[in-house]
């Protein structure tokens, strides 16, 4: 699943409420990420599926994929973002759940540069242990262990044993269950939660849960990666929006949570094409006190949001005139990349009218996607060998940072189609 920006976690910790949930009267919500109760509702989305990522085997368990309505709060407080009606319930993460990118090559080096990293600037290695708290298929935390010689610890509902073969696998316990308070006496010298945190609506809980894991070891370096909506703001990238996805933060609010939760945050950054946001922090014994330029966002935030409605409707009027055109023309659309950016952009221009006319077809490069169908509007999904019959004159990639890697593989089917990247 290439194009989605969720590589790690499944859910890590069950999140039994809303992201800014309803006090008693549901009339004046409050954040979940400070407590404070100044929420601007600014997006508005109905009727979209549950999740983006769990794999369906029939069309018709697809599309009578249980929904569920978005709607953003903006918190004037802290600058947290998340979505008031997000209902926890209506999640299903298991083995089922595809999240993978590692079948690409440009993610591929991606990680081996935060691996570098990592290794380097915390000086892991043998005798240490590594947790990742919501570590999907156990790529990034295998890859860690392996690089580094240090022991490992990864907890996640929907970790799959048979995907992993590493000689690093001795070191390396897996726990097959959300992450929670009874996980609270793991001790490790390092902790990595990646792609997890925006799934979880409690995230003033769950940081301090983590915190509470680390305890009085000072020295536990701890390392959060998850999608920037700075950017999803500016670009009005609406298809970044979506069920799964509860909680949104830009540094500033990310940050803000940490150091409330006695985090230290001493590096606060952006990588992948400004795509995600990386934390790092040490424990501190209080709340301390913002030190980074970077972290000063929250008038920059509320001036984006103001703008947010107008640049998506910009948005989904080209992608819309995009697709109409095609039609018009009988020329073949297909989607590269059936992850949560897609099932996004499906539901919001509506495109599960075209099931069955030929017209549109989903890829993936991911080999445990093909032949499922995607939740929702019950596309299959195809692999790119199979674009070789179907000849698509136009292929939207779902995001441009792989364009040149879907270039070649489309060249190496001997096919040119026209790219359009999101
Ligand atoms: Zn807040």
């Amino acid at each position: 699943m290439q194009q989605d920006p969720s590589p790690g976690a499944s859910l890590a910790m069950a999140a039994p409420r809303s992201a800014i949930r309803p006090v008693e009267s549901a009339a004046s919500p409050t954040c979940s990420a400070c407590g404070g109760g100044d929420i601007r509702v600014f997006y508005r989305i109905e009727d979209v599926p549950a999740h983006s990522c769990l794999m369906l085997s029939t069309q018709e368990e697809a599309r009578a994929f249980p929904r569920g309505e978005i709607e953003l709060g903006f918190c004037k407080d802290c600058g947290f973002i998340g979505n008031l009606r997000f209902d926890a319930a209506l999640h299903r993460y298991s083995p089922a759940y595809e999240e993978t990118q590692a079948f690409s090559a440009r993610f591929q080096s991606f990680l081996d540069e935060v691996w570098g990293e990592q290794i380097e600037r915390f000086g892991l290695g043998p005798g240490m242990t590594a947790l990742e708290i919501g570590c999907g298929k156990g790529e990034f935390l295998v890859g860690l262990c392996e690089r580094s010689g240090c022991a490992g610890i990864g907890v996640d509902p929907g970790y799959r044993p048979e995907r992993t073969r590493s000689s690093a696998a001795g070191r390396i316990r897996f726990i097959r269950d959300f992450y929670g308070p009874r996980y609270a006496h793991l001790h490790a010298d390092y902790v990595c939660c990646r792609h997890t945190l925006e799934h979880i609506g409690p995230v003033l809980d769950f940081v301090r849960l983590v915190r509470a894991t680390i305890g009085e070891r000072r020295h536990v370096n701890v390392l959060f990666e998850l999608p920037d909506m700075e950017r999803v703001l500016q670009q009005g990238a609406f298809w970044d929006i979506y069920y799964e996805h509860c909680s949104y933060f830009t540094r500033g609010s990310l940050a803000r949570l940490f150091r409330s939760s006695a985090f230290d945050v001493r590096r606060l950054y952006k990588v992948y094409d400004n795509q995600y946001l990386m934390l790092e922090a040490q424990p501190a014994s209080r709340p301390t006190d913002a030190l980074l330029p970077q972290e000063n966002d929250l008038a920059h935030t509320a001036s984006l949001i103001a703008g947010f409605e107008q640049k998506v409707g910009d948005r989904l009027q080209s992608l819309a005139e995009i697709f109409a055109r095609c039609r018009a023309s009988g020329r073949r659309l297909a989607i590269w990349g059936s992850g949560s950016k897609c099932v996004s952009l499906i539901s919001a221009l509506g495109l599960a009218r075209d099931l069955g006319s030929g017209s549109l077809a989903i890829v993936d490069i991911n080999p445990h996607k093909h032949g499922k169908f995607l939740a929702g509007s019950g596309f299959e999904i195809l692999s790119p060998e199979a674009l070789r019959c179907l000849q698509p004159d136009v292929v939207l990639v779902m995001n441009a940072i792989y364009t040149d890697e879907i270039r070649r593989d489309l060249a190496s089917c001997s096919l040119h189609p026209e790219l359009i990247a999101l």
